[in-house]
């Protein structure tokens, strides 16, 4: 298979979960493979400044609530924990370092040469990175994203953060104010208002979480501000000003009116992400853009250019780990001239709070315009493990199809909601109605009941409620 007129067979630029994994795969089928990247270290946003540091601070800051009060308490153990910031900050460090070395391993392991660098096209066969030049039979584009910015707000990552600068700040702010009320925001804002900060988040919509179910992103927002999240919804941001270390932003209602202002010492800026593809010389291939400045694919990843593929954040769909990797897979098998599929329609999504929230395929609005649908829900209040443990909040939804039961969605609030949902992706993979996960022998007391419970409860007849 391999073609000696080029120095690789595959040549991939970006390093994240979308291009580690499909430079693995590809050495895995026996392809000469690189990799190109930028940072100084592999694993991309995911590895570097995303989902794994994030969640190392969400899992820390979360038994240092749980001690603080409420859920340790109420279970007999009283303690009084002391917060060492660093030392927590250092644990996160260790996590993000032993997971990029660790893509370093599988690198070698599998034969993959890393080119360090920034890599642009000079065609759609030659690719410089640094200052040497690669020669490649196939590349793919795996460059990811970064912040999106707000017009007129200058991110100094001191008073005024991005997720990464968010992630790293040296003592808990008094008062923190969260731009954009979205996955980055709730999770990271969560981190700080556990560890102390007053938290307001503003969202400019009349909900958070665009993109999931009403009835989730209802709940969610009664949950959040039990937890002494302050949150403006349908509201703008005008302008921020820093004087010293601390923020006023002005403020108003998204539809007008009266507007006021909010003073912070600590702004993080979390309004979504773009694709990366300054400098990327895309013009030299005749490569362009859509209107929201992604690469367009077919459905196996390849660009109009002959030769030149593209996954994960720089092309549609969600701005996912597991879908940019799943997308890795799928397009090295593809240029290795075997079938490599991604099933966008299940695709799960997780949002790391507590409790955490989740859900695959379609929201209950988008089911009912395509037909008539069924919907079972149940609550976790209602299931022994989550009651047991002192965690009564959320439910689960099925959302099932009227006429032929099959299951169109799934979604759930609840403590390990991003562990429950993984059942219900395969079940929607294999096809499943409600009546088969509701059949389905579940292992008792587990969370995990809901779902099936949610799923009985689609004809009318779960057992616990
Ligand atoms: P990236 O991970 O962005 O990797 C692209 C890589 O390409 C980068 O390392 C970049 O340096 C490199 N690159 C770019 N241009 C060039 C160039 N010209 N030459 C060489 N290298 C280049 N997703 C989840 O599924 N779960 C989570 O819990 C989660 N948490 C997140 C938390 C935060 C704070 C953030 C910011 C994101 C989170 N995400 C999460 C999203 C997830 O990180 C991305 O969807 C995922 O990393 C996308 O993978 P990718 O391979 O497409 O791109
Ligand atoms: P997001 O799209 O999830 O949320 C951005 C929010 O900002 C939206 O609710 C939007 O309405 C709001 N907004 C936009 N402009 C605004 C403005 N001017 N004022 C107030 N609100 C405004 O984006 P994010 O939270 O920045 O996350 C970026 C991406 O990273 C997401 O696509 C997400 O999939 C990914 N991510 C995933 C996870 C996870 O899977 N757990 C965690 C973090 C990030």
């Amino acid at each position: 298979m391999a073609d000696q007129t080029y120095d690789y067979d595959v040549l991939v630029i970006g390093a994240g979960p979308g291009g580690y994994v499909a430079a693995i795969r590809a050495a895995q089928l026996g392809l000469r493979t690189a990799c190109a990247e930028s940072r100084e270290t592999l694993g991309g946003t995911c590895l570097n400044v995303g989902c794994i540091p994030s969640k190392a601070m969400l899992h820390a800051s979360e038994y240092f609530e749980a001690a603080k009060g409420g859920a340790m308490a109420e279970m007999g153990i009283e303690v009084t924990p002391k917060l060492n910031l660093e030392k927590m900050h250092a644990q996160r460090i260790d996590a993000v370092g032993g997971l990029t070395k660790g893509i370093e391993f599988l690198f070698r392991k599998n034969k993959v040469d890393w080119l360090k660098g920034r890599a642009s096209f000079e065609g759609a066969h030659a690719v410089k990175v640094g200052d040497k030049s690669y020669t490649a039979k196939n590349v793919v584009i795996a460059t990811g994203s970064s912040v999106t910015p707000l017009p007129g707000v200058t991110i100094d990552q001191k008073v005024v953060v991005d997720s990464t600068g968010a992630l790293e700040l040296p003592k808990v702010p008094r008062k923190m104010v969260v731009i954009g009320g979205g996955v980055i925001g709730l999770e990271l804002g969560s981190v700080w208002r556990r560890l102390g900060a007053e938290v307001t988040v503003v969202e400019f919509l009349d909900q958070l979480l665009p993109g999931m179910d009403m009835d989730v992103r209802k709940e969610a927002a009664k949950i959040f501000k039990k937890q002494g999240m302050a949150l403006k919804l349908g509201t703008k941001v005008t302008g921020v000003s820093v004087k010293g270390a601390k923020a006023t932003l002005t403020v108003e209602p998204a539809a007008g009116g009266a507007g006021e202002t909010l003073e912070a010492d600590c702004v993080l800026v979390s309004i979504g992400r773009r694709p990366n593809t300054d400098g990327l010389g895309l013009d030299a291939i005749g490569l362009e853009l859509n209107p929201r400045g992604q690469i367009e694919t077919d459905h196996d990843f390849a660009t109009k250019v002959p030769g030149v593929w593209a996954i994960g954040d720089v092309i549609p769909g969600p701005m996912l780990a597991h879908k940019a990797e799943d997308e890795g897979i799928a397009v090295a098998e593809n240029i290795a001239g075997m079938t490599g599929i991604v099933n966008h329609d299940v695709i799960p999504g997780v949002v790391y709070t507590q409790p955490e929230i989740a859900g695959v395929g379609l929201t209950e609005e988008a089911a009912k315009e395509r037909g008539e649908v069924k919907v079972g829900k149940f609550p976790m209040m209602a299931n022994s493990r989550a009651k047991t443990n002192h965690e009564p909040d959320g439910f689960v939804k099925v959302i099932a199809d009227a006429k032929t039961d099959r299951v169109l969605g799934v979604w759930c609030i609840a403590s390990v909601a991003g562990t429950m949902i993984a059942e219900a992706a395969l079940a929607m993979e294999f096809g499943a109605t409600s009546e088969d996960i509701a059949y389905t022998c579940h292992a008792h007391p587990t969370h995990s009941e809901a779902i099936k419970e949610a799923a009985m409860a689609v004809t009318g007849k779960p057992i616990h409620m």
